[in-house]
């Protein structure tokens, strides 16, 4: 009988997460132009000769924009090509960056990519890695509306897909010599900052139960 009481209130704690967690739906371009970028970026950096860019994704990478509004960095990401000014990107892949999910300052959760299609958002792992970006920066702390949002989203997003780590962008060298990683260029690495190691704490402590993993 305690069983199921306890396992009435686990649900209902569920339903409660689900429905507190609204995404809106504003996707950037994914035509032709962008799936054949994808599918070279798959090939050429991860190994990966695919028919469609589609993932099973793994991993969580979260992210700050460094700046800007919602509108601008949908603007960004919609974007099918690099700016010139980032040329150590560019000069891997055209293809431009982009995320899965961008928070916004008051834990306003949009949907840009599919998260089981390929999105540029972090070396060495984009073809199994979800990518949420967060508007702020180091000067623009985020938020604690954007650590609820972030640690809902990845609630939600763990029960649809087989991920098994969350991680911070600045965290993720420590895959570099791991079976995750895949990128044929050993040269190929940037060092990051973001989101910054408060607000993985924060997020990280609202989510102990679900036993994500930050290292291989
Ligand atoms: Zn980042």
């Amino acid at each position: 009988m305690r069983k199921i009481i306890l396992l009435f209130f686990a649900n209902c704690s569920f339903l409660f997460q689900a429905q507190n967690l609204k995404i809106i739906q504003k996707p950037i371009d994914y035509s032709n132009e962008k799936i054949k970028l994808s599918l070279e970026y798959l090939k050429d950096h991860h190994g990966l000769d695919q028919k469609t860019p589609k993932t099973t994704p793994k991993i969580i990478v979260l992210h700050y924009t460094a700046g800007g509004t919602i509108e601008s960095n949908f603007k960004y990401f919609n974007n099918l090509y690099l700016e010139n000014q980032r040329s150590t990107l560019k000069n891997q892949s055209p293809l431009n960056v982009s995320a899965h999910f961008l928070v916004d300052r008051d834990g306003t959760v949009y949907q840009l990519v599919d998260p089981e299609m390929f999105a540029r958002h972090t070396i060495g792992l984009n073809y199994c890695a979800i990518g949420v970006e967060n508007i702020g920066s180091k000067a623009q702390t985020l938020t604690e509306k954007q650590v609820d949002a972030n640690a809902e989203l990845i609630r939600y997003l763990t029960r649809k897909y087989p991920i098994e780590y969350l991680i911070g962008h600045s965290e993720y060298g420590v895959f570099r010599n791991s079976k995750l990683w895949k990128e044929s260029n050993p040269k190929y690495f940037t060092g990051k900052a973001d989101p910054g190691d408060d607000f993985m704490k924060k997020v990280r402590a609202k989510l102990t139960d679900l036993k994500l993993k930050s290292q291989p």
